[in-house]
Protein backbone atom coordinates (compact mmCIF):
# COMPACT_ATOMS: atom_id res chain seq x y z
CA UNK A 1 0.00 0.00 0.00
CA UNK A 2 0.50 3.59 -0.10
CA UNK A 3 1.37 4.04 3.73
CA UNK A 4 3.86 0.85 3.43
CA UNK A 5 5.97 2.77 0.46
CA UNK A 6 6.05 5.78 2.53
CA UNK A 7 6.87 4.00 5.78
CA UNK A 8 9.81 2.64 3.59
CA UNK A 9 10.65 5.38 2.56
CA UNK A 10 10.86 6.83 5.60
CA UNK A 11 13.48 4.54 6.62
CA UNK A 12 15.80 4.50 4.13
CA UNK A 13 15.94 8.17 4.33
CA UNK A 14 16.62 7.73 7.91
CA UNK A 15 19.07 5.28 7.59
CA UNK A 16 21.01 7.40 5.16
CA UNK A 17 20.91 10.11 7.55
CA UNK A 18 21.91 7.73 10.25
CA UNK A 19 25.07 6.58 8.05
CA UNK A 20 25.78 10.52 7.39
CA UNK A 21 25.95 10.94 11.19
CA UNK A 22 28.21 8.14 11.41
CA UNK A 23 30.69 9.35 8.89
CA UNK A 24 31.17 12.28 11.08
CA UNK A 25 31.51 10.41 14.52
CA UNK A 26 33.86 8.02 12.44
CA UNK A 27 36.37 11.08 11.02
CA UNK A 28 35.89 12.70 14.59
CA UNK A 29 37.38 10.16 16.11
CA UNK A 30 39.92 9.41 13.45
CA UNK A 31 41.45 13.25 13.60
CA UNK A 32 41.45 12.55 17.41
CA UNK A 33 43.42 9.83 17.61
CA UNK A 34 46.12 9.68 20.04
CA UNK A 35 48.46 6.35 19.63
CA UNK A 36 51.46 6.13 21.70
CA UNK A 37 54.01 7.22 19.05
CA UNK A 38 51.90 10.38 18.48
CA UNK A 39 51.95 10.95 22.12
CA UNK A 40 55.44 10.55 21.99
CA UNK A 41 56.19 13.36 19.60
CA UNK A 42 53.83 15.52 21.20
CA UNK A 43 56.24 14.68 24.23
CA UNK A 44 59.58 15.55 22.33
CA UNK A 45 58.08 18.66 21.19
CA UNK A 46 57.22 19.74 24.65
CA UNK A 47 60.55 18.88 25.77
CA UNK A 48 61.81 20.88 22.40
CA UNK A 49 59.81 24.21 23.67
CA UNK A 50 61.05 23.45 27.15
CA UNK A 51 64.54 24.56 25.99
CA UNK A 52 63.61 27.09 23.82
CA UNK A 53 61.65 28.86 26.26
CA UNK A 54 64.03 28.77 28.94
CA UNK A 55 66.99 29.72 26.45
CA UNK A 56 65.21 33.26 25.93
CA UNK A 57 62.33 35.62 26.19
CA UNK A 58 59.80 34.96 23.15
CA UNK A 59 62.12 31.82 22.08
CA UNK A 60 58.94 29.88 22.07
CA UNK A 61 55.58 29.68 22.34
CA UNK A 62 55.99 28.18 25.80
CA UNK A 63 56.47 31.49 27.96
CA UNK A 64 58.75 28.97 30.52
CA UNK A 65 58.32 32.40 33.21
CA UNK A 66 60.85 32.58 36.13
CA UNK A 67 58.20 32.44 39.37
CA UNK A 68 61.06 34.06 41.82
CA UNK A 69 60.38 30.84 43.50
CA UNK A 70 63.99 29.46 44.59
CA UNK A 71 63.00 27.63 47.91
CA UNK A 72 59.91 25.72 48.27
CA UNK A 73 58.50 24.77 51.70
CA UNK A 74 60.62 23.38 54.45
CA UNK A 75 57.71 22.75 57.61
CA UNK A 76 58.94 25.18 59.35
CA UNK A 77 57.25 27.92 58.12
CA UNK A 78 54.70 29.24 60.77
CA UNK A 79 52.43 32.06 61.46
CA UNK A 80 49.23 33.10 59.98
CA UNK A 81 48.62 34.01 56.59
CA UNK A 82 46.21 35.34 54.66
CA UNK A 83 45.83 33.71 51.00
CA UNK A 84 43.55 35.14 47.61
CA UNK A 85 43.37 32.78 44.71
CA UNK A 86 42.24 34.20 41.59
CA UNK A 87 42.21 32.52 38.50
CA UNK A 88 38.74 30.82 37.40
CA UNK A 89 35.28 31.56 38.06
CA UNK A 90 35.20 31.75 41.41
CA UNK A 91 37.63 32.92 43.96
CA UNK A 92 38.88 31.93 47.27
CA UNK A 93 40.37 33.44 50.04
CA UNK A 94 41.97 31.77 53.20
CA UNK A 95 43.37 32.10 55.92
CA UNK A 96 46.09 29.91 57.23
CA UNK A 97 47.70 29.16 60.31
CA UNK A 98 51.18 27.43 60.06
CA UNK A 99 52.27 25.80 63.00
CA UNK A 100 55.46 23.32 61.74
CA UNK A 101 54.59 20.64 59.14
CA UNK A 102 51.47 18.50 59.39
CA UNK A 103 50.20 21.84 61.50
CA UNK A 104 48.28 24.14 59.56
CA UNK A 105 44.73 25.07 60.27
CA UNK A 106 42.30 27.00 57.02
CA UNK A 107 39.51 29.15 57.57
CA UNK A 108 38.65 29.75 54.10
CA UNK A 109 35.48 31.23 51.87
CA UNK A 110 34.50 30.87 48.33
CA UNK A 111 33.03 33.76 46.30
CA UNK A 112 32.03 33.35 42.84
CA UNK A 113 33.14 36.42 40.33
CA UNK A 114 30.28 38.07 38.60
CA UNK A 115 30.85 37.38 35.08
CA UNK A 116 30.60 41.23 34.14
CA UNK A 117 33.68 41.64 35.73
CA UNK A 118 35.54 39.15 33.96
CA UNK A 119 35.24 41.29 30.95
CA UNK A 120 35.08 44.85 32.88
CA UNK A 121 37.69 47.26 33.85
CA UNK A 122 40.89 46.53 36.45
CA UNK A 123 39.83 48.95 38.90
CA UNK A 124 36.12 46.87 39.05
CA UNK A 125 37.34 43.42 39.23
CA UNK A 126 40.00 44.47 42.20
CA UNK A 127 37.82 46.48 43.70
CA UNK A 128 35.18 43.74 44.16
CA UNK A 129 38.56 41.37 45.43
CA UNK A 130 39.77 43.75 47.85
CA UNK A 131 35.68 43.92 49.24
CA UNK A 132 35.47 40.35 49.52
CA UNK A 133 38.77 39.78 51.19
CA UNK A 134 38.26 42.65 53.93
CA UNK A 135 34.67 41.18 55.05
CA UNK A 136 36.86 38.23 55.70
CA UNK A 137 39.27 39.95 57.38
CA UNK A 138 36.49 41.39 59.16
CA UNK A 139 35.86 37.30 60.58
CA UNK A 140 39.47 36.97 62.29
CA UNK A 141 38.60 35.15 65.31
CA UNK A 142 39.94 34.80 68.72
CA UNK A 143 41.99 31.94 67.52
CA UNK A 144 43.10 32.60 64.43
CA UNK A 145 44.01 36.54 64.78
CA UNK A 146 46.75 38.71 63.53
CA UNK A 147 49.23 40.00 66.37
CA UNK A 148 48.54 43.93 67.24
CA UNK A 149 50.85 46.08 65.71
CA UNK A 150 52.29 43.58 63.01
CA UNK A 151 50.92 44.04 59.12
CA UNK A 152 48.83 41.14 57.82
CA UNK A 153 50.63 38.96 54.77
CA UNK A 154 49.24 38.00 51.55
CA UNK A 155 49.93 35.08 49.33
CA UNK A 156 48.28 36.23 45.76
CA UNK A 157 47.75 33.21 43.70
CA UNK A 158 46.49 34.64 40.34
CA UNK A 159 46.33 31.59 37.52
CA UNK A 160 47.35 33.86 34.37
CA UNK A 161 50.50 33.98 32.45
CA UNK A 162 52.49 36.68 34.67
CA UNK A 163 56.11 38.01 33.62
CA UNK A 164 57.22 38.48 37.31
CA UNK A 165 59.56 41.09 38.32
CA UNK A 166 60.11 39.68 42.20
CA UNK A 167 58.38 37.00 44.01
CA UNK A 168 56.26 39.88 44.84
CA UNK A 169 55.41 41.46 41.78
CA UNK A 170 54.72 40.86 37.97
CA UNK A 171 52.65 42.33 35.25
CA UNK A 172 49.96 40.52 33.20
CA UNK A 173 50.64 38.81 29.81
CA UNK A 174 47.53 38.30 28.63
CA UNK A 175 44.41 36.89 30.24
CA UNK A 176 43.10 33.61 29.62
CA UNK A 177 40.08 31.11 30.30
CA UNK A 178 37.27 33.88 29.49
CA UNK A 179 38.60 36.58 31.15
CA UNK A 180 39.50 39.71 28.94
CA UNK A 181 39.87 42.86 30.70
CA UNK A 182 41.99 45.43 28.28
CA UNK A 183 43.13 47.48 30.54
CA UNK A 184 44.92 44.96 33.16
CA UNK A 185 47.06 43.98 30.63
CA UNK A 186 50.82 45.28 31.19
CA UNK A 187 49.41 46.11 34.68
CA UNK A 188 51.63 45.29 38.14
CA UNK A 189 48.63 42.42 39.28
CA UNK A 190 50.37 43.26 42.65
CA UNK A 191 50.34 46.83 42.60
CA UNK A 192 46.36 46.90 41.20
CA UNK A 193 45.86 44.52 44.10
CA UNK A 194 47.33 47.17 46.68
CA UNK A 195 45.70 50.17 45.30
CA UNK A 196 42.64 48.57 45.78
CA UNK A 197 43.13 47.26 49.36
CA UNK A 198 44.34 50.99 50.09
CA UNK A 199 40.95 52.60 48.08
CA UNK A 200 38.75 50.77 51.33
CA UNK A 201 41.52 50.69 54.25
CA UNK A 202 42.69 47.29 54.24
CA UNK A 203 45.97 47.47 55.26
CA UNK A 204 48.01 44.18 54.23
CA UNK A 205 50.80 43.34 51.75
CA UNK A 206 51.47 40.85 49.25
CA UNK A 207 53.99 39.29 50.12
CA UNK A 208 54.08 36.77 47.40
CA UNK A 209 52.94 36.15 44.04
CA UNK A 210 52.75 32.97 42.58
CA UNK A 211 50.80 31.43 39.81
CA UNK A 212 48.38 28.26 40.89
CA UNK A 213 50.70 25.53 39.27
CA UNK A 214 53.78 26.89 41.82
CA UNK A 215 51.23 27.53 44.48
CA UNK A 216 50.32 23.51 43.87
CA UNK A 217 54.25 22.95 43.61
CA UNK A 218 54.79 24.57 46.92
CA UNK A 219 52.00 23.46 48.85
CA UNK A 220 52.63 19.67 47.41
CA UNK A 221 56.25 19.74 48.20
CA UNK A 222 55.22 21.15 51.83
CA UNK A 223 53.79 16.97 52.40
CA UNK A 224 56.31 15.35 50.32
CA UNK A 225 59.60 16.11 49.18
CA UNK A 226 59.54 14.11 46.32
CA UNK A 227 56.93 16.55 44.48
CA UNK A 228 59.10 17.71 41.40
CA UNK A 229 56.01 19.19 39.33
CA UNK A 230 52.55 20.50 39.39
CA UNK A 231 49.73 20.16 36.83
CA UNK A 232 46.49 21.97 37.13
CA UNK A 233 43.35 20.36 34.68
CA UNK A 234 40.58 22.64 35.77
CA UNK A 235 39.04 25.42 33.56
CA UNK A 236 42.40 25.72 32.29
CA UNK A 237 45.73 23.66 31.96
CA UNK A 238 49.44 24.49 33.14
CA UNK A 239 52.44 22.68 34.63
CA UNK A 240 55.41 24.09 37.24
CA UNK A 241 58.27 22.07 37.79
CA UNK A 242 62.04 22.35 39.37
CA UNK A 243 64.61 23.50 37.08
CA UNK A 244 68.12 23.52 37.47
CA UNK A 245 68.83 27.06 37.87
CA UNK A 246 72.42 27.11 35.49
CA UNK A 247 69.27 25.53 32.67
CA UNK A 248 67.66 28.60 32.52
CA UNK A 249 70.00 30.57 30.10
CA UNK A 250 67.83 33.70 29.74
CA UNK A 251 67.85 33.67 33.66
CA UNK A 252 70.03 37.10 34.29
CA UNK A 253 70.27 37.12 38.13
CA UNK A 254 72.26 35.75 40.58
CA UNK A 255 72.37 32.00 40.92
CA UNK A 256 70.03 31.35 43.88
CA UNK A 257 71.85 29.18 46.50
CA UNK A 258 69.53 26.32 46.16
CA UNK A 259 70.80 25.85 42.43
CA UNK A 260 66.87 25.52 41.61
CA UNK A 261 64.03 27.66 40.77
CA UNK A 262 60.58 27.01 39.88
CA UNK A 263 59.30 27.57 36.27
CA UNK A 264 55.53 28.39 35.24
CA UNK A 265 55.77 26.48 31.59
CA UNK A 266 52.16 28.10 30.73
CA UNK A 267 51.94 24.90 28.36
CA UNK A 268 48.21 26.24 27.94
CA UNK A 269 49.51 27.89 25.35
CA UNK A 270 51.91 24.75 23.76
CA UNK A 271 51.04 24.45 20.09
CA UNK A 272 52.72 21.14 17.78
CA UNK A 273 51.95 20.34 14.18
CA UNK A 274 51.94 17.07 16.29
CA UNK A 275 48.81 17.92 18.09
CA UNK A 276 46.07 16.23 16.72
CA UNK A 277 43.56 19.03 16.18
CA UNK A 278 40.00 18.81 13.76
CA UNK A 279 37.52 21.30 12.55
CA UNK A 280 35.70 21.91 15.78
CA UNK A 281 39.13 23.06 17.33
CA UNK A 282 39.66 25.42 14.17
CA UNK A 283 36.46 26.61 14.69
CA UNK A 284 36.20 26.87 18.51
CA UNK A 285 39.69 28.98 18.51
CA UNK A 286 38.32 31.38 15.85
CA UNK A 287 35.02 32.10 17.79
CA UNK A 288 37.24 32.51 21.04
CA UNK A 289 38.48 35.40 23.21
CA UNK A 290 41.89 34.34 22.42
CA UNK A 291 42.24 32.84 18.86
CA UNK A 292 45.42 31.70 17.88
CA UNK A 293 46.10 31.35 21.81
CA UNK A 294 46.20 28.45 24.53
CA UNK A 295 45.95 26.19 21.56
CA UNK A 296 46.73 22.80 24.07
CA UNK A 297 44.20 24.43 26.67
CA UNK A 298 41.52 24.51 24.22
CA UNK A 299 41.71 20.86 23.55
CA UNK A 300 42.33 19.70 27.36
CA UNK A 301 40.60 22.01 29.43
CA UNK A 302 37.75 22.35 31.60
CA UNK A 303 36.53 25.39 30.19
CA UNK A 304 36.53 23.91 26.28
CA UNK A 305 35.74 20.08 26.55
CA UNK A 306 32.01 20.43 26.75
CA UNK A 307 31.93 23.26 24.16
CA UNK A 308 33.52 20.86 22.07
CA UNK A 309 30.97 18.06 21.86
CA UNK A 310 28.68 20.87 21.47
CA UNK A 311 30.23 21.47 17.63
CA UNK A 312 30.41 18.05 17.16
CA UNK A 313 26.88 17.38 17.83
CA UNK A 314 26.12 20.90 16.16
CA UNK A 315 27.44 19.54 13.03
CA UNK A 316 25.32 16.11 13.20
CA UNK A 317 22.34 18.09 13.91
CA UNK A 318 22.85 20.45 10.89
CA UNK A 319 24.85 17.75 8.48
CA UNK A 320 22.57 14.26 9.23
CA UNK A 321 19.61 16.08 10.64
CA UNK A 322 20.67 13.72 14.25
CA UNK A 323 17.89 15.65 16.44
CA UNK A 324 15.27 15.66 13.10
CA UNK A 325 14.47 18.36 10.75
CA UNK A 326 15.66 20.65 12.67
CA UNK A 327 18.13 21.93 14.47
CA UNK A 328 17.73 22.06 18.00
CA UNK A 329 17.93 26.16 18.79
CA UNK A 330 19.80 25.49 22.38
CA UNK A 331 22.73 23.14 20.74
CA UNK A 332 23.65 26.54 18.93
CA UNK A 333 24.62 28.44 21.49
CA UNK A 334 28.15 28.61 22.67
CA UNK A 335 29.50 26.83 25.79
CA UNK A 336 25.68 25.73 26.76
CA UNK A 337 27.04 22.23 27.38
CA UNK A 338 29.34 22.35 30.00
CA UNK A 339 31.94 20.00 30.96
CA UNK A 340 30.82 18.58 34.39
CA UNK A 341 27.29 17.97 32.25
CA UNK A 342 29.21 16.48 29.64
CA UNK A 343 31.15 14.18 32.24
CA UNK A 344 28.15 13.09 33.97
CA UNK A 345 27.08 11.96 30.41
CA UNK A 346 29.52 10.00 29.95
CA UNK A 347 29.63 8.19 33.43
CA UNK A 348 26.19 7.57 32.61
CA UNK A 349 25.85 3.97 33.62
CA UNK A 350 22.26 3.29 34.04
CA UNK A 351 21.36 0.13 31.09
CA UNK A 352 18.94 3.01 29.15
CA UNK A 353 21.26 6.72 29.66
CA UNK A 354 18.74 8.03 31.78
CA UNK A 355 21.04 10.57 32.72
CA UNK A 356 22.11 11.31 29.09
CA UNK A 357 18.33 11.67 28.08
CA UNK A 358 18.09 14.25 31.12
CA UNK A 359 20.94 16.13 30.79
CA UNK A 360 19.86 16.38 26.40
CA UNK A 361 16.43 17.33 27.79
CA UNK A 362 17.34 20.42 30.42
CA UNK A 363 19.85 21.48 29.12
CA UNK A 364 19.60 21.34 25.15
CA UNK A 365 15.89 20.94 25.39
CA UNK A 366 15.95 17.64 23.34
CA UNK A 367 13.84 14.61 23.77
CA UNK A 368 12.87 11.89 22.19
CA UNK A 369 16.29 10.13 21.65
CA UNK A 370 16.91 6.90 20.77
CA UNK A 371 19.10 4.87 22.72
CA UNK A 372 21.23 4.33 19.89
CA UNK A 373 21.52 8.27 19.46
CA UNK A 374 22.69 8.43 22.96
CA UNK A 375 25.35 5.88 22.88
CA UNK A 376 26.31 7.78 19.80
CA UNK A 377 26.77 11.09 22.01
CA UNK A 378 28.74 9.01 24.89
CA UNK A 379 31.18 8.05 21.96
CA UNK A 380 31.60 12.03 21.41
CA UNK A 381 32.37 12.82 24.85
CA UNK A 382 34.81 9.76 24.96
CA UNK A 383 36.60 10.92 22.54
CA UNK A 384 36.91 14.29 23.55
CA UNK A 385 38.18 13.43 26.56
CA UNK A 386 40.83 10.66 25.94
CA UNK A 387 42.29 13.26 23.68
CA UNK A 388 42.44 15.41 26.04
CA UNK A 389 43.93 13.04 29.10
CA UNK A 390 46.02 11.47 26.89
CA UNK A 391 47.73 14.70 25.73
CA UNK A 392 48.17 15.54 29.54
CA UNK A 393 50.44 12.64 29.70
CA UNK A 394 52.34 13.40 26.66
CA UNK A 395 52.81 16.18 28.47
CA UNK A 396 54.08 15.44 31.96
CA UNK A 397 55.70 13.18 30.05
CA UNK A 398 57.64 16.07 28.14
CA UNK A 399 58.37 17.56 31.73
CA UNK A 400 60.05 14.33 32.89
CA UNK A 401 62.42 13.94 30.32
CA UNK A 402 63.37 17.79 30.33
CA UNK A 403 64.63 16.51 34.06
CA UNK A 404 66.01 13.29 33.27
CA UNK A 405 63.21 11.70 35.16
CA UNK A 406 61.66 9.51 32.37
CA UNK A 407 63.55 6.23 32.72
CA UNK A 408 65.16 4.65 35.77
CA UNK A 409 69.12 4.92 35.11
CA UNK A 410 70.48 1.19 35.09
CA UNK A 411 72.66 0.79 38.54
CA UNK A 412 71.03 3.81 40.22
CA UNK A 413 68.42 3.34 43.47
CA UNK A 414 64.88 4.11 41.45
CA UNK A 415 63.76 7.86 42.65
CA UNK A 416 60.13 8.26 43.15
CA UNK A 417 58.79 11.45 41.36
CA UNK A 418 55.33 12.80 42.34
CA UNK A 419 53.15 15.30 40.02
CA UNK A 420 50.94 17.11 42.25
CA UNK A 421 47.75 17.62 40.47
CA UNK A 422 44.82 20.14 41.11
CA UNK A 423 42.11 20.99 39.51
CA UNK A 424 38.33 20.20 38.81
CA UNK A 425 38.96 18.41 35.60
CA UNK A 426 41.37 16.08 37.01
CA UNK A 427 39.75 15.69 40.60
CA UNK A 428 36.01 14.83 39.06
CA UNK A 429 36.33 13.79 35.81
CA UNK A 430 37.21 10.06 36.58
CA UNK A 431 37.32 8.38 33.16
CA UNK A 432 39.91 11.42 32.40
CA UNK A 433 42.05 11.06 35.06
CA UNK A 434 41.78 6.83 34.43
CA UNK A 435 42.46 7.82 30.50
CA UNK A 436 45.42 9.81 31.33
CA UNK A 437 46.52 7.48 33.79
CA UNK A 438 47.00 4.45 31.33
CA UNK A 439 48.32 6.82 29.13
CA UNK A 440 51.43 7.50 31.34
CA UNK A 441 51.65 3.80 31.93
CA UNK A 442 51.88 2.84 28.41
CA UNK A 443 54.37 5.96 27.60
CA UNK A 444 56.44 5.07 31.00
CA UNK A 445 56.50 1.31 30.97
CA UNK A 446 56.60 -0.66 34.42
CA UNK A 447 59.34 0.25 35.91
CA UNK A 448 59.38 4.00 35.81
CA UNK A 449 56.25 4.09 36.03
CA UNK A 450 56.22 3.09 39.41
CA UNK A 451 58.45 5.24 40.68
CA UNK A 452 56.30 8.14 38.95
CA UNK A 453 52.88 9.31 41.15
CA UNK A 454 50.70 11.16 40.24
CA UNK A 455 48.49 12.71 42.95
CA UNK A 456 45.72 14.90 43.65
CA UNK A 457 46.68 17.96 45.81
CA UNK A 458 43.43 19.02 46.95
CA UNK A 459 43.62 23.15 47.24
CA UNK A 460 47.58 22.70 47.34
CA UNK A 461 47.72 26.12 45.92
CA UNK A 462 46.04 27.93 48.80
CA UNK A 463 48.42 26.77 51.38
CA UNK A 464 51.29 26.58 48.80
CA UNK A 465 50.45 30.91 48.26
CA UNK A 466 50.50 30.78 52.06
CA UNK A 467 53.87 28.91 52.61
CA UNK A 468 55.78 31.22 50.38
CA UNK A 469 54.14 34.32 51.84
CA UNK A 470 55.70 33.22 55.35
CA UNK A 471 58.81 32.24 53.48
CA UNK A 472 58.58 35.79 51.95
CA UNK A 473 57.37 37.81 55.08
CA UNK A 474 58.96 40.61 56.08
CA UNK A 475 58.98 39.78 59.46
CA UNK A 476 60.94 36.51 58.95
CA UNK A 477 64.16 36.24 60.80
CA UNK A 478 67.15 35.16 58.09
CA UNK A 479 69.07 32.70 59.59
CA UNK A 480 72.07 32.27 57.76
CA UNK A 481 73.92 28.87 57.68
C1 LIG B 1 46.60 30.09 32.78
C2 LIG B 1 47.63 29.58 33.74
C3 LIG B 1 46.96 28.76 34.82
C4 LIG B 1 46.07 27.70 34.22
C5 LIG B 1 45.35 26.86 35.27
C6 LIG B 1 45.71 28.96 32.28
O1 LIG B 1 44.69 29.47 31.47
O2 LIG B 1 47.21 30.72 31.69
O3 LIG B 1 48.36 30.63 34.31
O4 LIG B 1 47.95 28.16 35.62
O5 LIG B 1 45.12 28.28 33.37
O6 LIG B 1 44.59 27.64 36.12
MG1 LIG C 1 42.25 26.99 40.81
Amino acid sequence: SAGAVLVVRHRMRNSGKWAKAMDILREFEDRCGTPIAKLRQVADAMTVEMHAGLASDGGSKLKMLISYVDNLPTGDETGIFYALDLGGTNFRVLRVKLGGADNVKKEFTEVSIPSHLMTGTCEDLFDFIAGELAKFVATEGEDMHITAGTQRELGFTFSFPVKQSSIAGGTLVRWTKGFNIEDAVGQDVVDELTKAMERIGLDMRVSALVNDTVGTLAGGRYSNTNVIAAVILGTGTNAAYVERANAIPKWQGLLPKSGEMVINMEWGNFRSSHLPLTEFDENLDNASLNPGEQIFEKIISGMYLGEIVRRVLLKMAKEAEFFGETVPLKLETQFVLRTPDMSAMHHDSTPDLKVVATKLKDILEISNTSLKMRRVIVEVCETVATRGARLSAAGILGILKKIGRDTIKEGEEPQKSVIAMDGGLFEHYTKFRKAMQTAMDELLGEEASNNILIELSNDGSGLGAALLAASHSQYREYIES
